[in-house]
């Protein structure tokens, strides 16, 4: 008997040990919302999650996997976005395990990495700087989102403040984790064990990105969506190559992922199991800001009705007005108790209550609103917002706000100086590559070949040389054999190029390319043109793989003062 007792004590210390350690490691399971009185909302608000990777490209499970880990967390669709340059056809939408997976693609831009969903395969790689990646999604018909803009990993961020990105991540768990402690890291890891998607939520602040979401959309609807950025575990991830502590001990699962945050669209009526219907009426919900996010580890599930009242019309959320509309902003949360709701005017608090309905009159109003909603005890310092909706905007010129604004190849036309033809043409190649200039009355073709075989820097270029020229703008009209881009770029004397990319098209495309428009390359110079030395017609690997053959015509080229 004497011999058990130290065994016995050993066992209960042992027990009371890992007892304390569940008490404060453990993170309270997610608060459950009534949502009585709701059914036909709860009907047509469908839960998703945004921003997975796959085996094919740094995820650790195929789309089965992932569509388990989406069904057990209760979500009913997923869009897929592995790395890629948007040549790979998509996958049609389909239902695996009652999940509509959706096929998008995570495309590397100089300015951060941008999700494009929605979107047939592009004819040549996308790539290169974001404005013309921007520029390539729309063309195509696809809805270009700026991925984890403020990741706290420079490489990560997206640098581009300009470019008419159509959606933002408002939060991203994968930049979340970043900037925690280490300490909260490890509790987190430890806590993982006993609840993983309440682990990731205990790692979420109040993003910066909410900030910057708020100015971007002062000009025009940008649709605000939650990534979970899920990998499913460790694996070499293309956004970097740090071994992180989640990645070393196989965590987070798709599906802890999964239950830390949600998209949820609001449709008109309920899916119908039709996967190509269900996903025509979910792509078309994103991109009219009809959905909203909410941090499903902390409470759930989360329901919204955000609508503009105005005599007898009834607006949805995402909706842009012209301004100066009279009527009333109302939203109506399913919330948990003790919760805040709070309406936002382009970034400022301007209503709030602590029950689950608020209204607000507007006169004459003006502005981007949206609704947060705030929960006692969740995460962060500051807090994550429980729930997140997208906007509804009074905006003067609402074309305005709409994006392409920057796309200067067809706006403005630039007043008509002395024209001085840069003709003659020659051209300009790496050594594996290989060209012919054919030249016409008053057009000349550059017919090319990349070199095959390794990314070694191909290119070849059309060339003309400048006699210190003084001009404003390059006025060009170009043909492309197929879909291409076509960098046109000035050079000086020392070498110093400065250049910006234009889509040529097999019909002719017309560039007025702006001196002013052209952005240094790898370098921080500013340009003259007097001092442009030679005007580069560059075709290279940013949009074009190696062993691309194909045709450039020149039809008319001049400098305008
Ligand atoms: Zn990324
Ligand atoms: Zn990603």
């Amino acid at each position: 008997m004497s011999r058990r007792r130290p065994l016995t004590l050993t066992a209960l210390v042992a027990l009371g040990a890992a007892g304390a350690v569940f008490f404060f490691l453990a993170p309270p399971s997610p608060a459950r919302v009534n949502t009585t009185g709701w059914d036909d909302l709860a009907a047509r608000t469908i839960a998703g999650a945004f921003h997975v990777h796959t085996t094919r490209s740094d995820g650790h499970g195929d789309r089965a996997a992932v569509a388990a880990a989406a069904a057990s967390a209760g979500l009913k669709f997923v869009m897929l976005t592995d790395h890629g340059d948007a040549t790979r056809p998509p996958d049609p939408p389909g239902y695996i395990n009652g999940v509509l997976i959706l096929d998008g693609v995570e495309i590397s831009t100089d300015h951060g990495h941008l999700v494009a969903l929605d979107m047939p395969r592009a004819p040549y790689p996308l790539g290169g700087s974001a404005e013309a990646v921007v520029e390539d999604v729309h063309r195509l018909g696809g809805f270009a989102i700026a991925a984890h803009p403020d990741s706290p990993k420079p490489t990560l961020r997206w640098t581009d403040n300009a470019a008419p990105i159509d959606g933002i991540e408002w939060i991203n768990t994968d930049s979340e984790w970043r900037d925690e402690t280490r300490g909260s890291l490890v509790r987190a890891g430890l806590a993982y064990f006993f609840g993983g998607g309440a682990a990731l939520g205990s790692l979420l602040d109040r993003p910066a990105t909410l900030d910057r979401w708020n100015t971007l959309s002062r000009r025009g609807p940008v649709v605000a969506l939650a990534a979970a950025d899920a990998h499913g575990g460790p694996g070499e991830r293309a956004e970097d190559q740090d071994r992180t502590m989640f990645g070393t001990i196989g965590i987070p699962s798709y599906e802890a992922s999964f239950r830390a945050l949600s998209n949820r669209v609001v449709l008109d009526k309920p899916l119908s199991g039709d996967a190509a219907a269900d996903a025509q009426a979910i792509y078309g919900a994103v991109r009219a800001g009809r959905l909203f996010s909410s941090i499903d580890s902390v409470a759930t599930p989360a329901l919204l009705d955000f609508r503009f009242e105005s005599g007898l019309e009834r607006v949805p959320m995402g909706s842009v007005l012209e301004d100066d509309a009279d009527g009333a902003l109302v939203a109506r949360v399913a919330a948990p108790d003790g919760s805040e709701l709070a309406l936002v005017r382009d970034g400022r608090v301007v209503a709030r209550t602590q029950g689950n309905e608020l209204r607000h009159v507007l006169t004459a109003a003006n502005g981007s609103y949206h609704v947060e909603v705030l929960v006692p005890g969740a995460p962060g310092t500051p807090a994550v917002p429980w729930l997140v909706s997208n906007g509804i905007g009074f905006f003067r010129d609402r074309a305005s706000g709409l994006g392409g604004s920057r796309a200067a190849q067809t706006t403005g036309v630039p007043a008509i100086g002395a024209a001085a033809a840069p003709f003659p043409w020659r051209f300009e190649k790496d050594p594996t590559s290989t060209s012919r200039l054919r030249t016409g009355d008053t057009s000349a073709t550059l017919e090319f070949r990349l070199g095959d075989g390794e990314r070694a820097g191909q290119f070849v270029a059309m060339a003309t040389d400048l006699q210190r020229h003084e001009f404003a703008t390059i006025d060009l009209t170009l043909a492309g054999d197929r879909p291409m881009r076509v960098s046109v770029q000035l050079r000086t004397a020392d070498g110093r190029r400065w250049g910006r990319s234009y889509y040529v098209d097999p019909a002719g495309s017309t560039l007025q390319v702006p001196v002013a428009a052209l952005a240094p390359i790898g370098h921080n110079g500013r340009l003259t043109s007097t001092e442009a030395t030679s005007l580069l017609l560059v075709i290279d690997l940013t949009n074009a793989g190696p062993g691309r053959a194909g045709a450039l015509t020149v039809r008319s080229s001049a400098f305008i003062k």
